[in-house]
């Protein structure tokens, strides 16, 4: 995954939105472990398109 900090308000929406716990916010910024699958549901629910995953647009 990959956090365009210039973007992110750490609103920690994504954080709560990812099925499979996978997104931490520690002071102000956000963490990926490898719990990830892809699904793609933090991207969509980020409010000002701050996340991407690397090899997808
Ligand atoms: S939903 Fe978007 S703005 Fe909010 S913490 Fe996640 S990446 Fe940052
Ligand atoms: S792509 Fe899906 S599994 Fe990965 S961090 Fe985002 S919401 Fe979580």
């Amino acid at each position: 995954m990959i956090v365009d900090e210039d973007k992110c308000l750490h609103c920690g929406g994504c954080v709560g939105s990812c099925p499979a716990n996978a997104i931490f916010l520690n002071d102000f910024v956000l963490e990926f472990n490898n719990r990830c699958t892809r699904c793609g549901r933090c991207v969509k629910l980020c409010p000002v398109h701050a996340l991407s995953m690397e090899g997808k647009k």
